[in-house]
């Protein structure tokens, strides 16, 4: 490096779209760019390019669509396992930048880079225990615990997969079997915009039916209660395109107090201000993902200032 401050890279790698950013070595974000998915050579190669006019670069994060083998070390570590999305079986989303870049790369799934960047810059700055629960075209989960990103079986061979939990569905209120092609009506096959899609005709921010939102906020309160449960985390974030109308995150906190039944060991808040603390939006809107990207680059390179965590 000749002197200059370094830059860290960031890449929230979704299904549709690689949003790419560039930070300083504090972590705020100088400059983005959109790339349509496509096929991994050609969206790569637009990511690479993006970096390459930002140098010296010193590390790259990147939180994918997955399921991804995030573990360090494994044989199949940086790729894509099965995935129905042509051509990314198998794709390798690290070493292409390593090779490219020369610079370290760390991974992550993008549900735990969104928890991430929300940890690290957003909503849940300060935390010790916070989930990150992303409601879009899928249902996701990241989790901080105990001041560490959650990852699974083998240390994120796999990962948690909260979006396929089971939660009840009333055959009466909901005839809609689900969308989920593995389970029908778990939680995304329930939830996400592709059920709401596929429920009433029509994609979700076109949706103003009262009843329809009104049954999402039950979903996504069922699952809030569930994360509530499991982890007792001191806040959830809701992020994603569906959880953007307006009418949901009220509506969930609403449900979420008649869930909780008064339980005495619920850690679920009471009242209505704590509850609006508890259950809130992405505090970076749609750059959760991408600043989280960044932060794992920070972790990775040799900023004195990076942030350590598990
Ligand atoms: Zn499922």
């Amino acid at each position: 490096m000749d002197g200059a401050a370094p830059f860290y890279g960031g890449i929230e790698a979704g299904g549709t779209k690689w949003v790419c950013a560039v930070a300083d070595v504090e972590g705020g974000l100088l400059a983005t760019e959109v790339i349509p998915t496509t096929t991994p050579e050609t969206t790569i190669r637009a990511a690479v390019r993006f970096f390459e006019g930002h140098r010296p670069l010193a590390a790259l994060g990147v939180g994918t669509f997955g399921p991804v083998d995030v573990r360090p070390g494994s044989p199949t570590y940086g790729r894509i396992l099965a995935t129905p999305k042509p051509g990314w079986a198998n794709a390798d989303v690290v070493s292409p930048f390593r090779a490219a870049l020369g610079v370290p790369v760390r991974l992550d799934t993008d549900v735990n880079a969104a928890a991430l960047g929300e940890w690290r810059r957003g909503a849940g700055m300060g935390l010790g225990t916070f989930a990150y629960m992303t409601v879009g075209t899928g249902v996701g989960v990241g989790a901080v615990v105990n001041d560490g990103l959650v990852h699974g079986l083998l240390h994120g061979l796999l990962h948690p997969e909260f979006g396929h939990i089971r939660i009840p569905r009333d055959p009466v209120r909901d005839p809609f079997t689900g969308s989920c092609p593995f389970h029908g009506d778990c939680l995304e096959g329930l939830a996400s915009g592709e059920a709401m899609r596929r429920r009433w005709g029509r994609p979700a921010e076109h949706l103003d039916d009262p009843s329809a939102w009104e049954l999402e906020a039950e979903y996504v309160a069922l699952a809030v209660v569930n994360l509530t449960y499991t982890l007792s985390p001191e806040r959830i974030v809701v992020g994603g395109g569906v959880a953007k109308h307006p009418a949901l995150l009220p509506a969930v906190r609403a449900r979420l107090l008649t869930l909780a039944a008064g339980y005495p060991g619920a850690p679920v808040p009471v009242g209505q201000a704590a509850m609006d603390e508890y259950v809130v939006g992405p505090s970076l809107g749609d750059r959760s993902g991408v600043a989280g990207a960044v932060e794992l680059a920070r972790a990775a390179g040799p900023a004195p200032s990076s942030p350590r965590f598990r």
